[in-house]
């Protein structure tokens, strides 16, 4: 009997398992085509400059719309873009369509706004990236300086001399690098200034505590000293309302993005969006 049951238990253990591995396998199927037939999207969220309430930045986020008219999150696909290799052909299309996009809008009268890409660390293993992003810039007639690239702090642990040398190189050329999700890993700002970053952008999970604990209070406080002692701008990903943008203020964080301002919008939607915050504030 405890022979069966420990059987049946094995059984079904295995069935999750494979109802898993199946869906992930369903998924990697269906990435190749989506990213050939153009499904994926852009959404952009502004990043915006605390004090004056200027935009200065939009941050491209990945996009994948389904059929039934959900969308697949990044944190689900990239990790399956990155294990099968397609996620340097889906990076690059990422930095082509994001300066495409930045192009259009400086035409249209931002001429000063300046585009986020985020990307994996694996895109820096086959040598291609300085050149991928070079030749996107160079279609979409911008300049390095519009050009901002995000590297997740945690990733920055591996490899880290092959991607410190190509890092160093692209900021040479005049774009700007910004360590996201500033928090989540071990790595100290003395290490981090290796990786030639201007900006350091802390994670959501210490803002949206941040009026309810003097604990996350002193802590955000120390990393916005600390970076601004070694010439970083700090970031406060996740602002959803008023209360911590005012503590955020008084503890001279200088640059901020969440859904009090706006969530990710697709294109036009922000065009919109830049549309009637100029009018707004009596704009160009
Ligand atoms: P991330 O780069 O840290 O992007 C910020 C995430 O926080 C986005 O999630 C954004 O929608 C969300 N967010 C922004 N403001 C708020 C807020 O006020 N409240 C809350 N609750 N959330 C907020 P999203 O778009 O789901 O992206 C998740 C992650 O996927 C990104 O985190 C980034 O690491 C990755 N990702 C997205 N697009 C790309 C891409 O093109 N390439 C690569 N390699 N990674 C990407
Ligand atoms: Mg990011
Ligand atoms: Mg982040
Ligand atoms: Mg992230």
């Amino acid at each position: 009997k405890a022979k069966q049951d420990g059987r049946n238990t094995y059984h079904h253990y295995d069935e999750s398992l494979d109802k898993a591995s199946e869906n992930k396998f369903k998924m990697l199927q269906l990435l190749r085509p989506a990213l050939s037939e153009q499904q994926f999207e852009l959404h952009y969220q502004p990043i915006v400059e605390l004090k004056s309430g200027n935009i200065n930045t939009l941050e491209a986020l990945l996009r994948w719309p389904q059929p039934d008219g959900s969308m697949i999150p990044p944190d689900l696909f990239i990790p399956l873009a990155e294990s099968s290799g397609l996620i340097n052909e889906l990076g690059s299309w990422v930095v082509r369509q994001a300066t495409q996009f930045c192009a259009q809008l400086r035409q249209q009268g931002h001429s000063d706004i300046r585009i986020a890409v985020n990307l994996s660390v694996m895109q820096f293993k086959d040598g291609q990236l300085q050149r991928t992003i070079e030749s996107a810039l160079y279609e979409a007639g911008l300049p390095p300086e519009a050009l901002e690239l995000e590297l997740t702090e945690s990733l920055l642990i591996d490899e880290t001399e092959q991607i410190q040398k190509q890092l160093a190189s692209l900021s040479k050329l005049g774009i700007t690098i910004a360590i996201d999700d500033f928090g989540t890993g071990y790595s100290n700002l003395g290490y981090l200034r290796n990786f030639n970053a201007s900006k350091l952008k802390v994670d959501r999970s210490f803002i949206s505590p941040l009026c309810f604990s003097e604990h996350d209070e002193s802590l955000v406080g120390a990393i916005i000293n600390m970076a601004a002692s070694l010439g970083l701008k700090t970031v406060a990903e996740g602002i959803e309302d008023d209360e911590t943008l005012q503590k955020l203020l008084s503890l001279g964080c200088d640059i901020g993005q969440g859904y009090y301002w706006s969530k990710p919008l697709p294109e036009n939607a922000l065009i919109e969006y830049l549309l009637n915050r100029n009018t707004l504030s009596g704009g160009f």
